[in-house]
């Protein structure tokens, strides 16, 4: 399917998730989505529809085996087992032999054909009982969708064959799509679907690359060697500029690389206000071959270690041995500073093969994190017998996520003192006082904070989760991304109430979510009393310029202020304008 490159100086708009200006060549990933057209054909034409299904699967068996390729290099032999499975799928004789049948009998196009086939294979498996056969579902789909693009000869997903650097355009970037990514080539995201705090978002964040997401239709708007402009600031993507436009850019880009290079100067100094308040300033980490960025951003420690990406990057579950590796170097490398190692967080938007799951109607409310954990005991101590393990040196502190009930705190701490146990009774050095956590990112668990305070160590609020489930605006829904709200008094007044019950109860209270590095939300953050805010990394030095120019006891009057007033617009524009006459600062 030829299309002509797309125009001149089109403008887009979409949800700017990730700060900065980048200017480059666009990757365009296929889409998720596949339309399928439904066409009768004749009689004649059958032999030619056929001949397309025989060389579609040629042409995808190739890919698949490059794939499969550099998955190898990058994620070792579980990269290669899942392609392997996508082999055995795309040759599987009788849905081949279905599918040309159907053609013949139905005369109808082979894509469609194909589709219809591989869709009754996909709901047989999903009744299924077996959770082995029901996980194979989604690497059914995949297969389908890289079949019938080849049938309608339209560009690949192939994630990982970038040879240069490169704006990566999609319809949507899963979880388990950016493991397979080459990040070094990929200079900025872009895509159609997703939300501020959706993954693409918070990786091109973690990453330090601008991203526009929300775009709804970039896919369609743009093609493989376009050029585009992404303003990460104001949201705004230009394809093909002319050349005024793009010198307009060029310098704009300039004047930004400058003032970053300016906050560089911040990567040493403390961050503490100017009336002597100590933050706790951390970085969030979602993969390990973040941890040099990280140091380099001058972060004093993890405050939130997505462990998730282990189990994303492969068909089967990482071994303990694994996940110890990954934790220890990640501690070691870090020490002195703590490391704040988060138990699995799958379920949700994260869904990967090593685990597979039912189908669910509300998968955001449904079998994630803490629950899967508890309910898989065998699963959850093998995790944390490897964070224990890599805890020797006394900087690891344990975080449980999801959590909706002090249930759930009593029974994931029986646990942990049994896996503490068998480590003693087996002669394993750990850390006997490590500390335990809790995220609260459940409205729940906010109004208990002061129960679940008593029981754990410190509180860490996720703010991206709490969010979605205060306002109940799914996180990843573009149609209600305009409901999820950057500072909305529900949430702020919930942190309040988190922040003053851990404190009542003698824990410290840090936040992880996207709000912790949003330098519009610093000061009310501050003021309103936060011990450590973790945040992407390529935030910590913004957030600590605006700490060290304030004094606390202000912005304890700032976020009193805020607390009162009554819709995220008015303390968008308070806050906004407290920056802009008092501390001379434009935040986007
Ligand atoms: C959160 O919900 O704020 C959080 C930090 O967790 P995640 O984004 O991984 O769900
Ligand atoms: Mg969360």
């Amino acid at each position: 399917m030829k299309r002509s490159s797309a125009g001149h100086n089109i403008k887009l708009n979409g949800i700017a998730a990730s700060a900065g200006i980048a200017i480059g060549k666009v990757f365009k990933l296929s889409g998720d989505v596949i339309k399928v057209e439904e066409r009768s054909i004749s009689s004649d034409q059958i032999a030619h529809e056929v001949k397309k299904l025989i060389k579609a699967l040629e042409v995808t068996k190739r890919e698949l085996a490059e794939i499969q390729k550099q998955a190898k290099t990058k994620t070792g032999k579980e990269g290669e087992d899942i392609f392997d499975a996508h082999q055995s799928i795309l040759e599987d004789h009788v849905v081949i032999e279905e599918t040309i049948e159907q053609i013949k009998e139905q005369k109808k196009n082979a894509d469609f054909i194909y589709n219809q086939v591989m869709q009754g294979f996909q709901d047989s498996l999903q009744t299924l009982d077996d959770e082995y056969f029901r996980g194979r579902v989604a690497d059914i789909k995949d297969v389908k969708r890289r079949l019938i693009k080849n049938i309608q000869g339209g560009e690949t997903r192939l994630l990982n064959n970038l040879t240069q650097k490169a704006v990566i355009i999609a319809y949507d970037l899963t979880p388990s799509d950016t493991v397979l990514l080459d990040r070094q080539k990929i200079i900025a995201f872009l895509t159609d679907k997703g939300g501020k705090t959706s993954h693409a978002a918070i990786m091109a964040r973690s990453m330090g690359i601008p991203s526009v997401v929300g775009l709804e239709n970039i896919t369609n708007s743009v093609r493989t060697g376009d050029t585009v402009i992404i303003d990460g600031i104001s949201g705004a993507v230009i394809v093909n500029p002319t050349s005024s436009v793009l010198n307009k850019f060029l310098k704009l880009r300039a004047e930004y690389d400058e003032l970053t290079k300016d906050l560089s100067k911040f990567r040493n100094l403390p961050c503490r206000t100017l009336d002597g308040k100590d933050v706790e300033l951390s970085a969030n980490l979602d993969f390990l071959d973040e941890i040099n960025s990280i140091i380099n951003y001058g972060a004093r420690g993890v405050g939130l270690f997505r462990t998730e990406y282990l189990y994303l990057k492969s068909d089967k579950l990482p071994t303990e041995e694994q996940e110890f590796a990954e934790y220890l170097k990640t501690a070691e490398k870090l020490y002195p500073h703590p490391v704040i190692i988060r138990t699995l967080d799958i379920g949700g938007d994260k869904t990967a093969r090593c685990l597979p799951m039912p189908h669910e109607d509300n998968p955001m409310l449904g079998w994630r994190a803490i629950r899967i954990c508890l309910e898989n005991p065998k699963l959850f101590k093998s995790q944390l017998r490897a964070i224990l393990r890599a805890s020797i040196k006394g900087n690891v502190k344990l975080l449980l996520p999801m959590i909706s009930s002090l249930d759930e705190i009593y029974k994931a701490k029986a646990i942990i003192d049994q896996v503490k146990g068998d480590l003693t009774s087996q002669n394993i050095p750990f850390d006997d006082k490590i500390e335990i956590g809790a995220m609260i990112e459940i409205p729940s668990a906010a109004i208990m904070a002061d129960a679940i305070a008593e029981e754990v160590d410190f509180l860490s609020i996720g703010t991206n989760d709490l969010i979605q489930y205060t306002a109940a605006v799914d996180r990843t829904n573009l149609r209600v991304a305009h409901l999820y709200d950057r500072l909305p008094p529900a949430v702020l007044r919930l942190v309040k109430n988190v922040v003053d019950a851990g404190h009542r109860k003698g824990v410290w209270v840090g936040m992880c979510g996207e709000m912790a590095g949003d330098p519009l939300a610093t000061l009310i953050l501050l003021g309103l009393g936060l011990d450590e805010l973790s945040v992407s990394p390529a935030m910590l030095l913004e957030v600590k310029k605006i700490i060290r120019m304030v004094t606390f006891s202000d912005s304890r009057k700032i976020a009193e202020k805020a607390l009162q007033m009554k819709t995220s617009m008015q303390i968008e524009r308070y806050i906004r304008n407290v920056m802009t006459t008092r501390y001379k600062l434009k935040i986007n």
